[in-house]
């Protein structure tokens, strides 16, 4: 049951915000009643839905004028405000409604020019379909019951059975002018309705108070679904989940084949896998390859996740990285095939997406969102999950019959669909999944966060709970990590099955994790000095090792860092159990680079010094400095530039060999210059 939301007290709080203007206090109910909705991903999902309301604002003169005020294309209902549902014109728009014919061009172009705020947002493309509609408050959603009733091949039995004549129904056309003329028409012949179902798309409802209008979606959407809880078959007992590892191999092979025929630097997608025992479940069905192939619930959808999955069968995942490639081979000879068929169609020939998959659905491991970021991994996941259900009910009360291959193709490659994608250029570091040890550290942190600016996806390693918790929250949504204490044998390869189970591979490993440990070496104990070769040498070790399997798992290469010292090879006094690991560590920088540099995986590190939280305390700084007779700012200082070196120096260094793409076997001294302690 979809929950009601509404609470007064927060919706008298936005009017009370939007001040004593009767318009702005009607918009502030739409915008928290749209909120609402947005916030339900059983009515709509990023960026899908739309909502409306119409009154009468004054012009600059005073004159009274009609508008309707209409979610922005694109925008989230979730985090909508007044400023992402524009004010348009309404008699302009229904005297478009007198021509037989109206292009798409011309619509935008319309709404465009009716903008009472000539810098607002484009107004969504379902605009007309609100405008045509006589109500106050108008809500379109794809909520999934109703999208169950929507692609029945049974639809208007269920539709009288269910609502009788409450609900009229539209039949499919794309979104536009037409869906506006034909949804206008379908309220005119049914004037006695309270809603509308769009075939094989969505629904509509409406209602003269913002409150009511919400309310008839839940009642709606709540019907249906109490009609199909009664109809629903016990669950199937769900199909079992393979072993960690192996999920992780299957993953790695998958996002490796996904990206065979990019060129040699290109990034790989990134993969988020959903496998709850509802999902496993679904994949224990023994119709999946017939549902694979049906297409998807609402056609805005497909955008995001293509007409069809990926189906990895039992015998696929066993098949290993090569069965799995030529899956994915032909699947995307399949797309191409579909591409060349509908392509003809267009006055202007399109120019063809990637063939790959955006969703995979693979036994023993789950359903699959695939993106270039993590970010649109998870939308392609969640749009799947919701298709899964859609499939899943809709074949208990009749069968699942979305729209054929013509449609799909004409949402796909319309251009004011594809428009909602946006056409940003791609950051440097995009679909790169960086996994940095000591990862909630002041260096581990500032090199996160330069990766993240530039597009990475990234996983922490910490073996701090608290600080991994404020770090990932600092970094934002679609990041992870987890905790680890990395000394101990097993525990850098479980962190880099975390990181694929996660996101689907790795690409480039941050060795950054460390401690210094003091003590002269004349008697130093053995312990000690085995204790800071576990965190200095071994765990870099093996995680390296760990992210090699997962490089060669993928087959593209793959990058390794390393936060190195100039004790590697500047004896500092005293610092002996830290020298000796991090000589070893560079070291194994080199041996690592001559090694691997056949299979494109590239070894480099930094060289620090004197960065503030660190490895260096405040009370580390407040010593050194005393014992040199300066204060701490000269201390800190106390390089060839003359300025502090800071941990945010650090992560742009680790960014700036990352993108170095032919360096290998190569360190960057970071610390502001200091001849005597050159690496070499
Ligand atoms: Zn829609």
């Amino acid at each position: 049951m979809i929950e009601n939301r509404w609470q007064d007290a927060e919706a008298q709080m936005f009017q009370d915000d939007a001040g004593s203007d009767p318009a702005a206090r009607a918009l502030a109910l739409r915008v928290y009643s749209s909120r609402l909705i947005g916030a339900e991903p059983d009515l709509v999902m990023h960026g899908g839905g739309n909502t409306s309301l119409k009154l009468t604002m004054r012009d600059l003169y005073g004159d009274p004028m009609e508008v309707i005020c209409i979610k922005g294309s694109g925008t989230d209902l979730a985090r909508i405000d007044a400023r992402g549902m524009p004010a348009v014109r309404l008699d302009p728009l229904r005297r478009l409604r007198t021509l037989a014919v109206v292009s798409d061009a011309d619509m935008v172009n319309t709404l465009r020019a009716n903008l009472v705020d000539t810098t607002a947002p484009n107004p969504s493309v379902e605009t007309l379909l609100h405008a045509y509609l006589p109500q106050t408050y108008v809500n379109h959603t794809h909520a999934t019951p109703m999208l169950v009733l929507a692609n029945l091949p049974e639809a208007a039995e269920a539709v009288r059975e269910l609502f009788g004549e409450r609900l009229a129904l539209v039949d499919y056309v794309r979104p536009g002018f037409e869906l506006g003329r034909r949804t206008a028409q379908a309220f005119e012949a049914h004037p006695e309705a309270e809603g509308l179902l769009l075939l094989h798309h969505g629904h509509v409802t409406w209602g003269d108070d913002a409150r009511a209008a919400y309310e008839r979606v839940l009642a709606h959407a709540n019907l249906v679904e109490d009609w199909l809880a009664q109809r629903r078959p016990a669950p199937l007992k769900p199909s079992a989940a393979l072993p960690a590892p192996k999920r992780a191999a299957t993953l790695a092979a998958l996002r490796g084949a996904l990206a065979a025929d990019l060129p040699v630097d290109a990034p790989m997608p990134v993969l988020v896998a959903r496998d709850d025992s509802a999902m496993m479940a679904f994949l224990a069905r023994a119709d999946l390859s017939d549902l694979a192939s049906r297409g998807v619930a609402t056609p805005d959808h497909v955008i995001r996740i293509k007409g069809q999955p990926l189906h990895l069968t039992a015998a696929n995942v066993a098949g290993g990285t090569e069965a799995i490639g030529a899956k994915v081979t032909a699947f995307a000879e399949a797309y191409t095939a579909y591409f060349e068929t509908q392509a003809p169609r267009f006055a202007q020939r399109p120019e063809m997406v990637s063939p790959m998959p955006a969703l995979a659905w693979i036994d023993g491991v789950g359903l699959v969102g695939i993106g270039e970021d993590a970010a649109r991994a998870r939308i392609a996941a969640d749009l799947g999950v919701q298709n899964t259900r859609v499939m899943a009910d809709a074949e208990a009360v009749g069968g699942y019959r979305p729209i054929g291959a013509a449609d799909l193709f004409d949402m796909e490659y319309w251009p004011l669909e594809r428009a909602k994608l946006g056409t940003a250029k791609a950051p440097s570091l995009q679909g790169r999944v960086v996994l940095i040890t000591g990862g909630a550290g002041a260096i581990g942190l500032a090199t996160a966060q330069a990766f993240a600016a530039r597009g990475a996806t990234i996983f922490l390693v910490d073996r701090d709970p608290d600080a991994l918790e404020r770090g990932l929250a600092g970094l934002g949504p679609d990041h992870a990590g987890v905790t680890a204490d990395i000394t101990q044998t097993g525990e850098p390869a479980r962190a880099v099955e975390a990181c694929m189970l996660r996101f689907g591979g790795l690409d480039i490993l941050v060795n950054n994790a460390g401690a210094a440990i003091n003590g002269d070496v004349a008697t130093l104990p053995q312990e000690t000095l085995r204790a800071a070769f576990e965190l200095n040498f071994f765990s870099h070790f093996a995680f390296s090792q760990a992210a090699v399997a997962v490089f060669r798992a993928q087959g593209r290469g793959g990058q390794i860092l390393f936060n190195v010292s100039k004790q590697a090879v500047n004896p500092g006094k005293g610092f002996a159990a830290y020298g000796l690991p991090k000589a070893t560590t560079f070291f194994l920088l080199r041996q690592l680079a001559l090694e691997l540099g056949a299979e494109g995986v590239r070894v480099n590190g930094i060289n620090a010094d004197r960065i503030r939280s660190g490895l260096l305390t405040p009370e580390m700084i407040a010593a050194r400095a005393a014992a040199r007779g300066v204060d701490e700012a000269t201390y800190l200082g106390g390089n060839l530039l003359r300025r502090e070196v800071e941990a945010r120096h650090v992560g742009e260094a680790f960014v700036a060999l990352a993108l170095s793409e032919r360096t290998t076997g190569h360190v960057i001294t970071v610390d502001g210059g200091n001849i005597e302690a050159a690496l070499r």
